[in-house]
């Protein structure tokens, strides 16, 4: 069998350096914030090219934080509304409800199941005051677009970086008290991964790209005020012990995750670049009717958290896969919008984001998955 995702495997390579790692901050004595988190803070900041990271418990709190700073600082209100693709794992959407916002759902395009820019503006009220940009299975949301619709209604732009850990955007951001971006080659140039723009999510759940052995999470921003706050919110809103400004959460990095993740970092551009040869290989030698392939324009603005497909008998060539030894997954079934938790949109008409949870399936793909079981799982789906 051929799992969908083998993270025993992923992480083996691994092991000598955790145990050293563990050793050593069993030995520091000091489990809580110490310098494991503040040198995985410098090193994914700098991954990333941005000014400031800041670790949390995980990727919901790091949104969840990002617009509860926003409302500290003013910039955003209780009741104002967030433009969100429909389309997302329900996090991006519980984010928005949980910090005292609402949520505006919109249409994906179908072929890359990222948020249609083209249908943003329409949604605009005049209480819409962000967007929340979703890079949905590891591919940027096209950033170019939104933002520039943002500039124009004057919106914030936070961006859902769960699934696209070193994805690198090939847009123009306004990079504070930097030069400015007259140089069209400037931010190609400069390679800036999500969160240079705005503020980024960032998740290290088990299974993302970035994966830690349990929950993490981590902010991504240029914006030193913003960084300050939720530095603050994520530890009760104190900056200086036992004196607090905010009625802030706990939701602080953990000092051995972010030890684990110090480990992994260097290896991500690596481990990312093995997926886009994978996806590379899946789109060129895939050739089947009965399978809708996902658009992609070759560029490193994805990192393939996931390779999903699209077929209309879904659970035949799920049972089909399975017979045949592959394992695979969907992400997602149910579309927000129709979930029990949200029941007052469950008569919403989403028509787009409906096609693409009844026909999704996500074939297996990881740094680990050797040319072999490529090779098999490719022949295998042209038999179909
Ligand atoms: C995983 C994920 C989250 C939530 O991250 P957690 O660490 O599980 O809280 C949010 N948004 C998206 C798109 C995700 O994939």
């Amino acid at each position: 069998m051929i799992p969908f995702l083998d993270l025993k495997k992923i992480n083996e390579p691994y092991e000598t350096a955790f145990q050293e790692k563990l050793k050593l901050v069993l030995a520091s004595g000091w489990y809580i914030l110490g310098n494991e988190v503040k040198e995985f803070e410098f090193n994914f900041a700098t991954f990333c090219k941005a000014k400031h990271c800041i670790g949390v418990g995980n990727g919901f709190d790091a949104l969840t934080l990002i617009f509860k700073g926003y409302i500290q600082l003013e910039k955003l209100q209780k009741g104002d509304e967030v433009i969100v693709p429909a389309n997302t794992y329900i996090a991006s959407i519980l984010a928005i409800l949980e910090a005292g916002l609402i949520p505006v759902l919109v249409e994906p395009k179908l072929d890359t199941y990222n948020i249609n820019p083209d249908l943003i503006v329409e949604k605009i009220t005049l209480k819409t005051k962000a967007i929340l940009a979703v890079h949905l299975y590891g591919q940027l949301a096209e950033m170019d677009a939104i933002n520039t619709i943002a500039a124009k209604h004057n919106l914030l732009v936070v961006e859902d970086a769960a699934q696209a850990h070193g994805a690198v955007a090939n847009y123009n951001f306004q990079i504070p008290n930097s030069k400015t971006q007259s140089d069209d080659n400037f931010a190609i140039l400069l390679a800036p991964r999500s969160g240079a723009g705005g503020a980024s999510a960032y998740s290290f759940y088990p299974g993302k790209n970035l994966g830690a052995l349990g929950d993490g999470g981590a902010i991504i921003t240029n914006d030193s005020a913003l960084a300050k706050i939720v530095f603050s919110l994520r530890n009760y809103g104190s900056e200086t012990k036992y004196y607090n400004e905010y009625a802030g959460v706990n939701s602080r990095l953990d000092e051995l995750q972010a030890a684990f993740l110090n480990v992994k970092l260097p290896h991500l551009d690596a481990e990312n670049e093995q997926r886009r040869r994978i996806a590379r290989r899946y789109l060129a030698e895939i050739k089947n009717d009965k399978i809708m392939l996902p658009k992609w324009d070759s560029s490193n603005n994805h990192v393939f958290h996931l390779f999903v497909i699209r077929t209309e008998k879904r659970a035949e060539l799920q049972k089909y896969l399975h017979e045949n030894g592959i394992q695979t997954v969907i992400h997602y079934p149910v579309p927000p919008h129709k979930q029990k938790a949200l029941s007052e949109w469950n008569d919403l008409s989403f028509p787009i984001t409906e096609i693409i949870h009844e026909t999704v399936l996500s074939l297996p793909i990881s740094p680990v998955l050797t040319d072999e079981e490529v090779t098999l799982i490719i022949a295998i789906l042209n038999k179909y």
